[in-house]
Parts: C-alpha cells; structure tokens; sequence
C-alpha cells in the first residue's frame, strides 16, 4: 500500500495569487466534449468535498478545438484519499504519487494532487513505478502552486467542473486568444530546471501554429546547449513522439530554425541541400506522413526513422536521384550507423532500421516481374518498407513495386488469420498434435 504519511497540502497556509476566472460565457469548453469516465472521476471528487479540475493539454485543446489526446485531473485529495474512493484505482510514482484509474479498453486516467511549486513536474523518475519507499518527498501544493510550476501558459489552465469556468492563474487565456507560446516565470530559470522544456515550446508553438514570445525564443537561443544536460532516452523519447504526432514537419522545421537542431538531428542543417524547406521532396514525403498519422495510422518509429537514414544518405531531391543513388549497394550498415549521431537510437532500432533499409533495397534493385518471387510475405521488415513505398511512391514503376509488396502483406494476414482461427480451434487442425487430445471430428 502506498506510504502517503504527509497528508495535508503543504502549502495551504501561504496566500495564493487571485486567478482570473471565466465563466461558462467566456469560454468555449463544453462538457459534451470531455471523456465521460473523466466526468465521472470529477463529479465523485467534487461530491466528496474536493476540488477537481481538469488540467494541462487537455483543456488547452479544447480551448483550441481539438480532441484531447488524454485528459488529465488535478485535485486537493490526496492519493491515499483518491484510492479510497475508486476501486480501479493503482497508485504510481517513486518520488511523487499520482493515482492512475482504470476503465475499459486499457484507457487509465491520470489524477494528480496539486503539486508544491518546489516540485517541477518533467525532471526525470517521476513517473516510473515504484513500491512507496521515498513517500517522504511527497510535498503538496494548491491550485496556483500546481499552475505555476507547469511549463506554458496555455498548458497552465484549469477547467472546474463545479462551475464550469476556467481558472486561468498564468494568463493562458490571453495567450491563446493572441497565439502566443509563454513559458510561465522566466525562461531561464524553468530551462535550467529542466531543458526539455525547450522542446515542449518548440512543439507547441508548431503544432498550434503559435509564435514563441521574443523572450522565450531569445532564452532559448542563448540556452541551447542545456538540452545536453537533458537524459538522452529521454530527449529520444520526446522527439520520437513529435516525429509520430502527425506535425513532424512544422515541428522540425521550427526546430532547424532554433539552434537546438544541432544537438538533435544535425543532418538536417546541411546547407546545400536542405530537406526541410517547403515544397521540397523531403518536406513532400513528411507531409504525407504526418497527414497518414493526422487520419489515424497506427505508426511506429521505425519506417519513420529508415525514411530518414534514406534521406541522410544522398539528400536526394526527386524521387529518381534517390534510385540512381542506391544502385550501388554501398554499405547500409556503415550508413546507419552514422545517422543519427547525436541521437539516443537504440541499438535494436537501428538493426530494425537496417532490415527495413536492405528490404527496400532489394525491392527497389529486383526488375518488376522477378520481385513475385522474392517471398516477401516472409520478410520481417514487410509493414514497414510497404509505408516506405507508399510515402516514395510518385511514379508508375514504384507504384506498381507497392502493389507486389500490398499483395504480399494481404497474404501474409491471410496466413496469420488462419493460424490465429486453428489455434482457436486445434480441431480445424490436422489434430492429435500439441496436447490436443480431443477425437478428431469425421
Ligand atoms: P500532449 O497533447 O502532447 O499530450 P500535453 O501538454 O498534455 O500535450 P503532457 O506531456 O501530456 O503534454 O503533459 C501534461 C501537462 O503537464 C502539460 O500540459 C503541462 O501542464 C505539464 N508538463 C508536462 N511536461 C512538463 C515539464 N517538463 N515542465 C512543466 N510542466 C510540464
Ligand atoms: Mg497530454
């Protein structure tokens, strides 16, 4: 059971700033729009005499008219308090407890006890499980310490249930309505607590299509190199969500303009033949991506990652140059591993890459009529270079290529579903096999 001896906010004594409230008429958040398990979670808190708000991107987006991606709550109930009102609830974190609720389809929603302003969220190890032995570092904190110590603005507003109004501590609203990414506090003091919050602006402002405020931008430009003090897994982590988010192009395109490029992907700042300008192939072939990912492909890192290592070999600028380019073999794994240089990639996700890249150099070296008998369906990497070709494809020759390995992989399914059925069912099977000892039927 979680060790949660400092029960009380910490902080409520201290007299807390006045935040600007708006009314249900001032806003456009709607409850129609919320998780309804998240409502549920709210009203129980707010019935049993807590405040319960709901946090972060998740009324940013509705503010935006997006569709949250999680919704996240922050309350004055402490974990201890919040496990004893719901039974799906598990209690998570080393150094500071958060309560994780359970529903149906593997969807948890993350409750939050309002945090001290000591305690900046984004330092590493708090979110990893753990069995309660540092519960002495849980410190507490109110409404206004738990919006000061978030990292934007516009992520630092509260939606309340109890009124419907939202909270507004940090002057969020203003930002929105202006377009305007705002580090709360000063920007080099919350970089230097923790660097990656200079991504999180970057991210933000491309994603919404905000401008950073000058002198975010200016602290960010001075405080570059701070990134490398930041956990290389974890830098890998949050670049590989931008890359999957389905705003990869504008997101590294305000990137390559900052210099926190450099310590990232450097390959994309070569002068000559820069990948990220509009309207290039490069740029053509993410946008694809990222409208792929906007309409809801599952993705996964790797096919993104071998588009690139592919692109960082010749930085070719149509899709032919890329073709005379790799009629030379050369040496895939050498290439591979000189991408990505200054970049966590771990080692299993570069073989993953390098089996994706020497499948498609197969298929793209194999003439038309001979690829039917490459077996393809018993290739690893067969998902990930049928995304390489559909984002290559933009003439006859490689369309056709996409539609071999499209009818390989609608084989291959066809296989596997047929194995699933027979291991449901050992009798459809040639039977008297693996323990099944049941009477064969006639
Ligand atoms: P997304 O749509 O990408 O999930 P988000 O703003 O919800 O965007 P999360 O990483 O889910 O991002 O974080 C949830 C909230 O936690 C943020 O909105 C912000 O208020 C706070 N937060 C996250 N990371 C940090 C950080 N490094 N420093 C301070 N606050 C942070
Ligand atoms: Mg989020």
């Amino acid at each position: 059971m979680e060790n949660d001896r400092n029960d009380q906010p910490t902080e409520a004594n201290r007299k807390d700033p006045t935040p600007t409230v708006y009314p249900r008429s001032k806003h456009n958040v709607s409850r129609s729009y919320i998780d309804p398990d998240a409502l549920k979670i709210m009203y129980r808190l707010i019935r049993h005499g807590y405040r319960a708000y709901l946090v972060g991107g998740g009324v940013r987006d509705l503010l935006l008219e997006k569709i949250p991606k999680d919704f996240d709550i922050a309350t004055d109930a402490t974990p201890r308090k919040i496990k004893g009102l719901f039974r799906n609830c598990r209690i998570i974190g080393r150094r500071f407890k958060l309560a994780h609720i359970y529903f149906k389809n593997n969807k948890i929603i993350e409750v939050a006890t309002f945090r001290d302003s000591q305690d900046p969220i984004g330092d590493q190890g708090d979110e990893t499980e753990g069995n309660g032995t540092l519960a002495a570092d849980n410190r507490y904190g109110t409404a206004a310490t738990d919006a000061f110590r978030r990292d934007l603005t516009i992520n630092g507003l509260f939606y309340d249930l109890s009124t419907f109004s939202v909270i507004d501590y940090v002057g969020g609203m203003n930002d929105l309505r202006e377009g305007l990414i705002r580090v709360i506090g000063e920007p080099e003091v919350r970089f230097l607590e923790d660097p990656v919050r200079m991504l999180r602006v970057i991210r933000h402002a491309a994603r919404a299509g905000f401008s950073v405020e000058p002198k975010c931008w200016a602290a960010i430009e001075a405080n570059h190199e701070l990134i490398l003090q930041a956990s290389p897994v974890r830098i890998y982590e949050e670049i590989k969500k931008d890359l999957l988010s389905g705003s990869a192009l504008p997101i590294l395109q305000l990137l390559s303009h900052s210099s926190l490029m450099q310590h990232l992907l450097p390959e994309f700042l070569v002068v000559d033949t820069p990948l990220l300008v509009e309207g290039s192939f490069f740029a053509t072939v993410l946008a694809r991506i990222d409208s792929d990912v906007q309409s809801g492909a599952k993705l996964t890192i790797t096919p993104v990652l071998s588009l690139f290592a592919l692109f960082f070999a010749s930085y070719p600028t149509s899709a032919e140059s890329f073709h005379t380019y790799f009629e030379d073999k050369g040496d895939l794994s050498d290439h591979i591993q000189s991408c990505f240089v200054k970049l966590a990639v771990p080692r299993k996700e570069r073989e993953r890459v390098e089996d994706v890249l020497s499948l498609w150099l197969k298929l793209m070296s194999t003439p038309l009529e001979r690829l039917k008998k490459l077996n393809l369906e018993r290739r690893r990497s067969l998902d990930e270079v049928t995304w390489l070709l559909y984002w290559l494809s933009d003439d006859p020759d490689s369309d056709q290529r996409l539609a071999v390995v499209r009818e390989a992989r609608e084989r291959r399914k066809k296989v596997r579903r047929g194995r699933r059925r027979n291991r449901r069912d050992p009798q459809r099977n040639d039977g008297g096999r693996a323990g099944d000892k049941r009477p064969k039927l006639l």
